[in-house]
């Protein structure tokens, strides 16, 4: 929990040496709270000033990471309850089950299908980022060459699902340089999960059937040298579920309440697809850290995913397109020329109206900062020089032989000035993206 300034003045030695180039003692715990000094300017600063700062300085949600170097996932770290606090630091990591009752061409296929869970939205490709290993057979031996199959054939972290020592520790063994995550230790088998965990340096998983003894059972698994955790409850409803996941997210913010500061993972295998679906993205809107799914049915996942993205962007940072030159089908130097902005949804809504024309077309995205074509203009981030400025970055001159740019509608106010700036004929589109097929196909000729 963050310290006020008079909190980390009581830790100082008050001796007002300006040594740390403040006048006072009192001046520089307030460049401190404010994040504007570094306790390391103060020569003088205790031991015990340093390791307190250090706790505080601690996300209250611990970040917990598992899978390869070039591939790996996230979850924790989270400061706030509610994203317009500030933002999510991690989204919800998304797992699909593999069963080691599987073999051969079954097992084979369950991965293949698993790997092929990839989509593009809005111009950002999305995708599941693990595979969780379940131990259904009770074998060591199984479980250890179902997960080595899953990690000879993809790229995505892997969770190990098992109560066995043994099975976890042969899983282990073949997917160690991996990372994967263990899962899970209970209150009979923590001593030798923990041990497994901490030898390989990998997170494991802690489950109990209630907050409190999932409090108890973290403290002993930290006890044991394993430091990285993740939470799970076990045997609940939805609602009840939710309703836990709600109370830890709590108690970890707002009461910095040690023991439960750590991301969650929840399982959802019950019900159809449908209620899979609707389970999933209840417990990715509410603080599920890690969702093990079942399914495998692309249009459930791609919903899953989708939440995901909505839910985790950054309200400080609107969805962006790369400003530069787009070519809609395949264009040659008499194609029309349009421009907008590089807001993500502006330009994907522009980008599947001029599709439609069938007119091959180029598009001009102008940085706006990912604001809109009106936003942009009353702010001043949409006028005639840096639409000026973008025809000569992106070489229109030499793309297109005429010298003729369609502007959007809500901004005909700009002709003047942007002929002025161009010396291009400017070209007063409709105010509606949904009008440009029949615009291009009747004033483009
Ligand atoms: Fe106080 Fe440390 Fe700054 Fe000296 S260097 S004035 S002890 S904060």
């Amino acid at each position: 929990m963050a310290l006020t300034g008079l909190d980390i003045f009581k830790l100082l030695p008050k001796t007002n040496c300006k040594k740390c180039g403040m006048p006072t003692c009192l001046a520089f715990a307030m460049q401190l709270a404010q994040k504007r000094a570094k306790l390391d300017d103060c020569p003088e600063a205790s031991e015990e000033a340093r390791n307190v700062l250090a706790a505080a300085a601690e996300p209250p949600i611990r970040l917990i990471k598992f899978g390869s170097a070039d591939n790996q996932v996230q979850a924790g770290q989270e400061t706030v309850l509610f994203r317009h606090e500030e933002k999510f630091h991690n989204t919800t990591v998304m797992a699909v089950s593999v069963s080691d009752k599987l073999s051969g061409e079954e097992l084979k296929d369950r991965i293949d299908s698993i790997n092929a869970l990839k989509f593009e939205r809005v111009g950002t490709k999305i995708q599941v980022d693990a595979m969780a290993v379940i131990n259904d057979s009770g074998s060591a031996e199984t479980f250890a060459s179902a997960a080595a199959a899953v990690k000879d054939s993809s790229d995505f972290a892997i969770i190990l699902v098992s109560d066995s020592p043994e099975a976890v520790a042969a899983a282990v063994e073949k997917t160690k340089d991996r990372t994967p995550l263990i899962v899970a230790a209970n209150k009979d088998n923590a001593e030798k999960m923990a041990q497994i965990a901490r030898d390989n340096k990998c997170p494991i998983t802690a489950k109990a059937d209630s907050i409190e003894d999932l409090a108890d059972l973290t403290e002993k698994v930290k006890s044991l040298g394993a430091e990285d955790i993740v939470l799970q409850i076990d045997g609940l409803s939805l609602r009840d579920r939710l309703y836990s996941l709600s109370q830890i997210r709590t108690l970890s913010l707002k009461k910095a309440f040690k023991a439960l500061g750590y991301p969650t993972l929840s399982f959802v295998d019950a019900g159809d697809t449908d209620e899979q679906t609707a389970s999933a993205i209840a417990l990715i809107c509410k603080f599920s850290g890690i969702v093990v799914l079942d399914t495998t049915e692309p249009a459930s996942v791609l919903a899953m995913l989708t939440t995901v993205m909505n839910v985790f962007s950054d309200p400080q940072k609107p969805v962006q397109v790369e400003p530069k030159l787009y070519p809609i089908g395949e264009p040659d130097e008499n194609a029309p020329l349009l421009f907008t902005t590089n807001f993500s949804l502006t330009y994907y809504t522009v980008e599947s109206d001029v599709e439609a024309s069938r007119v091959p077309s180029y598009i001009l995205v102008v940085d706006t900062e990912g604001t809109s074509v009106l936003t942009a203009y009353s702010g001043d981030k949409l006028n005639e020089k840096t639409v000026a400025d973008a025809i000569i970055k992106h070489g229109l001159e030499d793309t297109v032989k005429h010298r003729k740019l369609i502007i959007p509608g809500y901004v005909a106010v700009m002709s003047g000035k942007l002929e002025e700036a161009t010396g291009w004929d400017v070209m007063v589109g409709p105010r509606e993206s949904s009008m440009l097929p029949r615009y291009l196909q009747e004033v483009w000729k």
